[in-house]
This record gives structure tokens, C-alpha cells and sequence, in this order.
């Protein structure tokens, strides 16, 4: 075929580096991956119950645009509950494909071609594309090892110029684990206001914290106003391939994101929805408990990786950990590339989150501890043999 018949725009996206090592991965046997981001639990029962005995009921058509009104009031009580957030379900609560879906459609709801988006590295890897195929221009700021990985205002401030419109912020963050304060957050929020931005505030996590519960950016004072808020079911609720998710914010962003998605997807899947309630009314014992279990895989993967010599700190939330690779003096690449094919054990370099996570591996510790024990095993074996 000699003609391309592919966009300009969606060719010039790099491809995932996450999917790098999948592939790669995937072609080998006896792999122990912790490369991939989602809970090894499958999701609750009762939830699974109230999606069947939904489609059992008949309830297999579209919903509203929105979502089911039912579901929203849910998810306005559970944000007003967990972080004194005060959304009216009727025009503030979008339900959506995926948290996925929440970002894309927030940052096409709000980008004019040209606008500048501030993504702060190391991230999840969608940020910067989304902005470029919503006609953005993504402006990195790298969280660095010495600040914990925590993005410092005078950062943000520094990337600010007459065409910022937006910044992305991921608290519990993917892939560093780094939980923001309230204090830090508030510190943000100053140059928010400042500058008049808005913020998208990636909160997928915030049930994974296992220190104090993750604050919301939106609940700092004067802030709802400049805050569009994701979350959705995938991480806490171990309902990845239900592909439910929300956004939650002003009015009028809410109801151009609305519009959207009217037009592109008419709404998020009917028995995801009605799962989602009874996630919401009845789930909490299943997230405290899944939580209990990551922060025990937490903390034994954090000893087992700093006693081996790869500096780790103790990340407060989500189901990652990042610890350093420079002692080894291999780049993230080479340590991830090699650690593969020589004790077929599955990471993500670093580098592929951002610049500044160059030097550093993302390891998931959603996997059983049998499985951590092994993996921990064989790097310790790695290690040994290639740091002098
Ligand atoms: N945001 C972050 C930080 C993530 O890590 C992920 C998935 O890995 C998502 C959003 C996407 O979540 P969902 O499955 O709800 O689309």
C-alpha cells in the first residue's frame, strides 16, 4: 500500500513501552510478571451477583447519557463521605468507559488546538498522548527521586506560560506509588488559583493508601472550581475489565464532556453500572480487605528489595513499588531487558513513566506472595551476579 491513509497526528504517537515487554514477555514460559497494572483479585461477588440479577431483570438497554441517576447519587454520597466533596448528581457526576475514557473526554471537553497541558512525571503512560490527540500540547515537569517523586509548586510554576490551560496530577501515583499531602496539595492548589487552571486529578488509587486516607486537590479551599476529578472502579474494586469509571467537576465542564460522550459512546456499559451500585453500597469490606493484603505485599516486597541492594522507598499508595536500579549501573532498559531473559521475571523500566524515571523500575505487587517470593528471589540472584 503506498499511500498512508493514517492521520499525521496518530502516527507520530510512540507506541507504549509498557507493551514492549508484554510482548516479549508473553513469548516466554515460566515469566512471573509484575508488569502488569491491575489487582490480582477477582472482583467481589456480590458484585458480579448484581450485574446478573440485573440482566436477569431485563436491564440490558442504554442508560442515560450521564449514567444511571441511581449510580451518580452513589458516587456523589461515596465523594461527600470519603472526601468532604460536594457534587450534585444531576449535573455534576459523569459516568464513564474507564477512568480512561473520563481523561479523554475532560481534556477534549477543555483543549483548544494549541493549548498547553502540564502532565507531571513519572506517570501513567495515556496522559501526554490524550492531551496530543485532544489537540494539545503536553508540557512534562519531572517529580524527582529527591522530593520523593512529589511535583514541587515552584515546578508547576515554572512550566506555566500564556497557553497553560491545564494540569494533570496522579495522587496515589502510577508508577511511583507517592501519595500527595494535604499540605502539599494545598501548595499546588495556590499556583492553581493563580494562574487560573484547571485541574485533572487522576485519583483512580485513592482507596489503595495505606498511611491515611489520599486527600482530593478539588477539597482544598476554593478548588472545586478548577478541578475536574477521575476516579472510577477498576483499581479498588479489582473490576479492570468492567470498565466503569467517572469524572466529577464543574457544571459546564461536566456537561460538555457530557456532550461528548453523547455523541461517541451514548454511555458506559448498563450491568457494569448496576455492578457499580452494589460496589458502592456493599463493597467496602472487599476493599479493606484487598487493601490489607497489598500493604502486606508492600511492605515485604520494600524489605526484600532494599536488603538486595536496589533502593526502595516506602511508597504510601497504589499497588506499586519504584525502587532504584543505579547501583547495577544499567540503565532501566538494559536491568528490565536482562532481568527478563535471564530469570524471566517481568518489570517496567522506569524511563517509559517519564525522564525522570530513568535509573528506576516499576515493579506491580498485585500478585501473590508465593509469586512476589519467587520473583524477589530470582532479582536477588540477578543482582548479586551483576553488582559488583
Ligand atoms: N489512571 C491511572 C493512574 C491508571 O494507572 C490507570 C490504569 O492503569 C487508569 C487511569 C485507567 O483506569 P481505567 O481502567 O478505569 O480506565
Amino acid at each position: 500500500m503506498s499511500t498512508s491513509y493514517l492521520a499525521k497526528h496518530v502516527e507520530e504517537l510512540k507506541p507504549s513501552g509498557i507493551r514492549k515487554f508484554f510482548d516479549l514477555a508473553s513469548k516466554m514460559e515460566n515469566v512471573i510478571s509484575l508488569g502488569v497494572g491491575e489487582p490480582d483479585f477477582v472482583t467481589p461477588w456480590n458484585v458480579i451477583e448484581a450485574s446478573y440479577h440485573a440482566m436477569e431483570q431485563g436491564y440490558t438497554a442504554y442508560t442515560a447519557n450521564a449514567g444511571l441517576l441511581v449510580l451518580r447519587e452513589e458516587i456523589s454520597d461515596y465523594l461527600s463521605n470519603s472526601f468532604s466533596l460536594r457534587y450534585n448528581p444531576e449535573n455534576q457526576i459523569l459516568v464513564t468507559v474507564g477512568a480512561s475514557q473520563a481523561i479523554d473526554l475532560a481534556l477534549r471537553a477543555i483543549i483548544d488546538q494549541g493549548d498547553e497541558v502540564i502532565v507531571v512525571e513519572p506517570c501513567f503512560v495515556s496522559y501526554s498522548p490524550a492531551v496530543s490527540l485532544a489537540g494539545g500540547v503536553p508540557v512534562t515537569v519531572s517529580a524527582t527521586p529527591e522530593n520523593e517523586f512529589k511535583v514541587m509548586p515552584e515546578q508547576v510554576e515554572a512550566a506555566i506560560t500564556s497557553k497553560t490551560k491545564a494540569i494533570v496530577l496522579c495522587s496515589p501515583n502510577n508508577p511511583t506509588g507517592t501519595v500527595l499531602s494535604e499540605k502539599e496539595l494545598a501548595a499546588i492548589a495556590e499556583v492553581v488559583k493563580k494562574h487560573d487552571l484547571i485541574v485533572l486529578s487522576d485519583e483512580i488509587y485513592a482507596e489503595l493508601s495505606y498511611g491515611e486516607m489520599a486527600t482530593s486537590i478539588a477539597a482544598v479551599n476554593g478548588m472545586m472550581d478548577h478541578t475536574i476529578v477521575i476516579s472510577g472502579f477498576s483499581k479498588s474494586f479489582a473490576m479492570t475489565g468492567w470498565r466503569l469509571g467517572y469524572a466529577a467537576g464543574p457544571v459546564e465542564i461536566i456537561k460538555a464532556m457530557t456532550k461528548i460522550h453523547q455523541y461517541t459512546m451514548m454511555c458506559a456499559p448498563t450491568m457494569a453500572q448496576h455492578g457499580a451500585i452494589e460496589a458502592l453500597r456493599n463493597g467496602n469490606e472487599s476493599v479493606k480487605e484487598m487493601r490489607t493484603s497489598y500493604k502486606q505485599r508492600r511492605n515485604f516486597v520494600v524489605k526484600a528489595l532494599n536488603e538486595m541492594g536496589l533502593a526502595c522507598h516506602l511508597p504510601g499508595g497504589a499497588f506499586y513499588v519504584f525502587p532504584s536500579v543505579k547501583a547495577t549501573g544499567y540503565s532501566s532498559e538494559e536491568f528490565a531487558q536482562m532481568l527478563l531473559e535471564e530469570e524471566r521475571v517481568a518489570v517496567v523500566p522506569g524511563h517509559v513513566f517519564g525522564e525522570s524515571g530513568e535509573g528506576y523500575i516499576r515493579c506491580s505487587y498485585a500478585t501473590s506472595i508465593k509469586q512476589l517470593d519467587e520473583a524477589m528471589k530470582r532479582m536477588n540472584r540477578f543482582v548479586q551476579k551483576h553488582c559488583k
